[in-house]
């Protein structure tokens, strides 16, 4: 398939690009380079500096088969700070996208979408069932284009699958994660480890959980990569798939920490901070849903794996 990827230069997008490539796949990554980088973008692909929302509609225009969405604000504190920048960016910005691929006749979509949909969950492991009651601003922008992707599913036939990550991460090759704002627990754990930072904050400790600290589902990227083909792959005309994407193993914010020790062999001092705002004591996803409609399988969905690749990256620096 030819296929357009938004944000192909990010984190996400550079690894999803390179595993559509692999497949066989033709890949023209537009990114506007803005928390980006070129060089990650993989060999084989053409990148278009250009915000996706200016450039949808003509670059569309030359024919493609499908679109992977990852161009996006994602940052959850300024999303409460500057709600604007994620109304836009976020929303406004996929609306125009979708009209371009409506215009085009471009026929399947795949949307980056977030547990933070979920906000505070009634039960864990999350299914896809699971009440939406975000508690960001930036949870609520992507629920809002879930909600976009429905009606135009419904309506126009396009077919489209929302995958809702947990907490990503890991890296393959020189593809990894290096935001110029840092705010995800394992990069600031290594940046530790590497002398960047002299110790790693535990936000509470008095959370209700067996350490006191909170639990999440770390999903590794390229597990999340394979979720991507498999969903431009098997994407139903008319139909809007939603996906929660985990391995539906939690680990709490001191284990991750200590697989970061045993992985660097560096001591790692922690100190403990308040708790952070919006912050839920436990994350955990089913992905019941994705194993059995898509066929995934996550084959890294060890957290010491995720850590050794997340560090093999960082140190690769
Ligand atoms: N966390 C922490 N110290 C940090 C960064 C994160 O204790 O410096 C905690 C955070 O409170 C959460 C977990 O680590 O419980 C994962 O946070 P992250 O920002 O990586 O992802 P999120 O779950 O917010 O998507």
């Amino acid at each position: 398939m030819k296929l357009l990827v938004t944000g192909g230069a990010g984190y996400v997008g550079s690894n999803c690009s390179a595993r559509l490539v692999e497949a066989g796949h033709e890949v023209v990554v537009v990114d506007d380079l803005s928390t980006g980088h070129a060089d990650a973008v993989p060999e084989g692909c053409r990148l278009i500096q250009a915000d996706f929302a200016d450039v949808a509609s003509t670059v569309l225009g030359e024919g493609f088969d499908g679109v992977l969405h990852f161009a996006a604000k994602s940052l959850v504190g300024e999303s409460m700070q500057d709600p604007a920048k994620y109304w836009h960016g976020n929303v406004v910005t996929t609306l125009r996208l979708l009209d371009a691929m409506r215009e085009h006749g471009t026929p399947r979509l795949v949307f980056s979408s977030t547990a933070a949909v979920y906000g505070e969950p009634d039960e864990v492991p999350i299914p896809e069932t699971a009440p939406t009651r975000p508690t960001n601003t930036y949870g609520a922008t992507k629920l809002a284009v879930d909600h976009m992707i429905t009606s135009y599913a419904a309506a126009h036939g396009l077919a489209a699958v929302s995958l809702r990550y947990f907490n990503v991460a890991g890296a393959q090759g020189r593809y990894g994660e290096r935001h110029a704002t840092e705010t995800h627990l394992i990069p600031l754990v290594l940046q530790v480890a590497t002398g960047q930072r002299e110790h790693i904050q535990v936000f509470g400790d008095d959370w209700p959980t067996e350490d006191g600290t909170c639990i999440r589902d770390y999903i590794h990227v390229t597990d999340l990569a394979d979720a991507h083909l498999l969903a431009i792959e098997n994407a139903t005309a008319g139909k809007h798939a939603i996906y929660n994407l985990g391995n539906g193993t939690g680990f709490s914010v001191l284990q991750v920490i200590e697989a970061c020790r045993e992985a660097t062999g560096h001591e790692i001092p922690a100190k403990v901070a308040p708790r952070r705002a919006g912050d839920p004591a436990v994350l955990v996803a089913s992905s019941e849903r994705a194993r059995t409609e898509l066929g995934w399988k996550p084959e890294r969905a060890d957290i010491a794996t995720i850590v050794q690749d997340a560090w093999a990256f960082t140190q690769s620096r």
